[in-house]
Formats: C-alpha cells, sequence, structure tokens
C-alpha cells in the first residue's frame, strides 16, 4: 500500500493541552483515510504552554514536570502524549516524533562569558572586540531535580546566544574560548556568511559532552514513548556530519525501519543534492522547491508554464529521498516562511504529489482540518478525502506524464498485479477547459472512464486500441478512474 504522511498540527491550534487527546481519538479515522504515518509536533517542554514546539527548554519534560509555568506542554501531559502513539501504533500508523536539536531555550541562570558580537547578516564578521556578557546558558531543570539525567547546561554547550542580560541588549553573540566558534562552512548553510546560528541558545554540537548527552537523550526518548521515526526540525543550522552519525547509530540500534526525514529549508536543488550525498542518504529531505513551485504556480495562475512544474525539484531527480508537501506550519499565511499555497491550486497541489509516482507524500493538519488564527482559512476535507482514496487505491504501478501544454499538464498512472485499475489525471490552470488525448494501451481498450472527483460530468470511453480524449475544467483537477471499479 502507498504510505503518506499527515503532519498533524499547525501553528495556531489552541492552547488547550488537548491535541494528544485529539491525536488518539482521530487515530481510527486516519486509518481509514490511509494515513500511515503521523508526524506529531515537538513534545518537549518549551517556553511556555504557548511554545508550538520548537523553543525547548528541557528535553527530557514531556509534560511531566512543573516547569514554564505548567506540568503540561501546548499538547498535554507525557502520560498522554503515550496514549496518542499507542493508539497510532494498534492503528498502524507510524508514530513520527519532531526533535529539536539546534537550540535550547531561556535558561535558568545568567553566567559570565566572553563573546564577540557579529553581523547578522554576515556572522562571519565581528563588529566588536572581545567582551564579556551575561546569557541564560545555565540550564539545571529545577523542576525535575535531576530525574533521567543530572546533566546541566554551561555557557560552554553553545556556540551563540542572542541575549545579553549584563547589557539588556540583543544581537549575535558568538561565544569565545578554547574551541569554540561556529560550525565549518562544510557542516552547515553559508547563508549569512555561516548559517550555524539561528535562534536562542545554539549548541555545539563540537563539545563531547553535548554529543554524550544528546546521544543518551535520544535512547531515553525513544525507549520512553516507543516513537517509530523522526522529523528533524532545522537541520541547515546543525553540523551535518555530526547528524548523519547519530541517525546511522538510531538505525544500528534499532533497524532501518526506523523512518527518519529532515527539514533543510533551502529551495536550492544543488545544496540539497549535495546535502543528501554529504549524509549519505541516511535520511530524507523535504522538496521545499515542489512546495515554492506550487506557491509560485498559485500566484501566477494561467501565465505559469505548468510543464515546469517539477523543474529542479528533489521529486523529480532524488526521488528516492523526496518528502512532499503543499503547506506545513512555517509555510502557513503569518508564519515566518509565509509562503501559502493559494486556495485554487491547493487541489491541484495535492492531486501531484498524492497521485504522481515519485515522493512520499505530506497532508498537512491546516489544509485537511483547516486554519486558526487571523488569517485562518476553512479545511480541504472533503478533496483530500478524495484523492487520498485514490491513493490508496488507485496511484500505483508505471507512469506516463504528458507535460506537453503550459495550461494542461496530465499523467497515467497503469496500476500493478494488487491495485490493477489504474487512472488518469489531468490539471488546468488555463482560462478555458483543457482537454488531452491520451493512450492507455489495449488493456483498457473500451473501458469507460468518469472523474472521480465529480468535478467534470460525462463519460470517457477508450476506443479498441485505448485511446481517449480527457477534459478538465479550467483551473481544476480532475481525476478519472474506470466506471466499473466503482461498483
Ligand atoms: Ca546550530
Amino acid at each position: 500500500m502507498n504510505h503518506t504522511i499527515m503532519q498533524y498540527f499547525e501553528w495556531y491550534l489552541p492552547d488547550d493541552g488537548k491535541h494528544w487527546e485529539n491525536v488518539k481519538n482521530d487515530a481510527p479515522h486516519l486509518k481509514d483515510i490511509g494515513i500511515t504515518k503521523l508526524w506529531l509536533p515537538p513534545a518537549s517542554k518549551g517556553t511556555g504552554t504557548n511554545d508550538v514546539g520548537y523553543g525547548p527548554y528541557d528535553l527530557f519534560d514531556l509534560g511531566e514536570f512543573d516547569q514554564k509555568g505548567a506540568v503540561r506542554t501546548k499538547y498535554g501531559t507525557k502520560e498522554e502524549y503515550l496514549a496518542a502513539i499507542k493508539a497510532l501504533e494498534e492503528n498502524g500508523i507510524m508514530p513520527i516524533a519532531d526533535i529539536v536539536l539546534n537550540h535550547k531555550a531561556q535558561g535558568d541562570e545568567t553566567e559570565g562569558f566572553t563573546v564577540l558580537k557579529m553581523d547578522p547578516e554576515n556572522r562571519q564578521k565581528p563588529i566588536s572586540e572581545p567582551y564579556e556578557i551575561e546569557g541564560y546558558t545555565h540550564f539545571y531543570f529545577p523542576g525535575r531535580q535531576g530525574k533521567y539525567s543530572d546533566f546541566e547546561w554551561h555557557w560552554y554547550h553553545f556556540s551563540g546566544l542572542d541575549y545579553d542580560a549584563k547589557h539588556n541588549e540583543t544581537g549575535i553573540y558568538q561565544i569565545q574560548g578554547e574551541h569554540k566558534g561556529w560550525a565549518d562552512n562544510e557542516e552547515v548553510d553559508t547563508e549569512k556568511g555561516n548559517f550555524d546560528y539561528l535562534m536562542f541558545n545554539d549548541i555545539d554540537y563540537s563539545h563531547p559532552e553535548v554529543i554524550e548527552e544528546t546521544r543518551a537523550w535520544l535512547k531515553w526518548f525513544i525507549e520512553t514513548t516507543g516513537i517509530k521515526g523522526f522529523r528533524l526540525d532545522a537541520i541547515k543550522h546543525i553540523d551535518r556530519s555530526y547528524i548523519e552519525e547519530i541517525i546511522k547509530k538510531i538505525y544500528e540500534e534499532i533497524g532501518e525501519e526506523f523512518y527518519v526525514f529532515g527539514e533543510y529549508w533551502n529551495a536550492d536543488y544543488e545544496t540539497k543534492a549535495d546535502y543528501l550525498e554529504d549524509i549519505d542518504y541516511s535520511f530524507d529531505l523535504f522538496d521545499v522547491k515542489l512546495h515554492m513551485n506550487f506557491y509560485q504556480a498559485a500566484l501566477q495562475n494561467e501565465n505559469y508554464d505548468l510543464t515546469k512544474i517539477l523543474d529542479k525539484t528533489l521529486i523529480d531527480d532524488q526521488a528516492w529521498s523526496a518528502v512532499t508537501f503543499v503547506d506545513n506550519h512555517d509555510t502557513q499565511a503569518g508564519q515566518s516562511l509565509e509562503s501559502e499555497v493559494g486556495a485554487w491550486f491547493k487541489p491541484l497541489a495535492y492531486g501531484l504529489i498524492l497521485l504522481l509516482r515519485n515522493g512520499l507524500p505530506t497532508v498537512f493538519y491546516g489544509d485537511y482540518y483547516g486554519t486558526q488564527g487571523e488569517n485562518g482559512h476553512g479545511g480541504y476535507q472533503e478533496i483530500l478525502d478524495k484523492l487520498l482514496h485514490l491513493r490508496t487505491n488507485y496511484a500505483y504501478g508505471d507512469e506516463t506524464r504528458y507535460f506537453d501544454h503550459s495550461n494542461c499538464i496530465g499523467w497515467i498512472r497503469y496500476g500493478n498485479e494488487e491495485y490493477p485499475h489504474g487512472l488518469v489525471a489531468l490539471i488546468s490552470n488555463g482560462t478555458e477547459d483543457g482537454f488531452k488525448d491520451m493512450s492507455l494501451g489495449e488493456y483498457y481498450a473500451g473501458k469507460t472512464f468518469v472523474d472521480y472527483l465529480g468535478h467534470y460530468e460525462g463519460e470517457v470511453t477508450l476506443d479498441e486500441s485505448g485511446n481517449g480524449r480527457f477534459m478538465v475544467h479550467n483551473k481544476s483537477i480532475s481525476v478519472w478512474v474506470d466506471k466499473d471499479s466503482l461498483i
């Protein structure tokens, strides 16, 4: 069966501690619609209950200790998290944890140390002499009192920070000392001179104590939760050789079925291809360029050349490593990487990622159930259910693409032994209805096709050679299937 990930959160979920419970209750439904892997938001205690999870304070606190204002996280308690994971397993869905290894937020106490203030636009360029500041870099987790780990974090476990408590100033401060400095440029993204530093206290993975503690946490986390995969946050800011090493270690200990994919937010094809090579293809990457193509296609309407929709994407050239998506919690309206795909194009984009042969597609919670917040919108559950049904039951076997017209493209999936029916998909961004003469072969001779999505009325009956003219309305998607397969 085809695999499909669902990203089961959006940025503006309510801060009510009910989300893990919702996951548990929704698990049977998710199984029914064909979801096989669920990407859960970060489970560790962040800066407060309103923290989406990307400001981690204590990785060992999964909603168990009274820290940062509450026992629970935004999503609930540790017990509820474990119950959600159990419910997913019982429904045959692989639970995947989002883990944030790049930084730690809001230490318990300040410490004094020496820094260089760096140019925010070129992090290799000092804009000060070395001087002493104070930062919230001492983490001793008074609420947890050494349970699971008695490790305390200090300034020398970090490479940089953004707040100087001594002078009450913000900036990008590189911590000075023996063996200190950013990760090498070969190890991290080179935007802004060197993109090791992202936010909060940046963890220094060249420090042996950090490596040991992170390894201990990973082991504890996997054993405690029974999680079966990771979504790695912000990996363009973390030493790639270290990430590769820890992931390979996990495969060694648990097995290759542990599934890992990473967020390397860069649309440049070469950068991604190089990264995949550097990490020895040990985990998959989000296809950021494909998302950007969708975003542009939606903005440009009929002026976008649909034959280029897969240009420079991972799905086309590194298909075995591509995790595809339409939108996520960062690209949705109002967020840091805002580039939300326009509403009219979303069903077309989902048609592409769910029904093309390449890539492991991700359905975004915010697209399925809708998003909240100022710029919130309704969900696309009705059409996504249909596309998921097509993915689960029809989108198999070989593929022929008809990417031959700038306003109308299509493709055939021929089916396989287990799922023999196949499908014909067409999408259009034109101002008028589109059509395509397509050749399915003699196996399909005389068969009658209907649009499963119900967008285009009528039927297409193939001739004795299996040829037919398939239709699609303007700015729409139609997916034609053998009428007999619906009975
Ligand atoms: Ca970093």
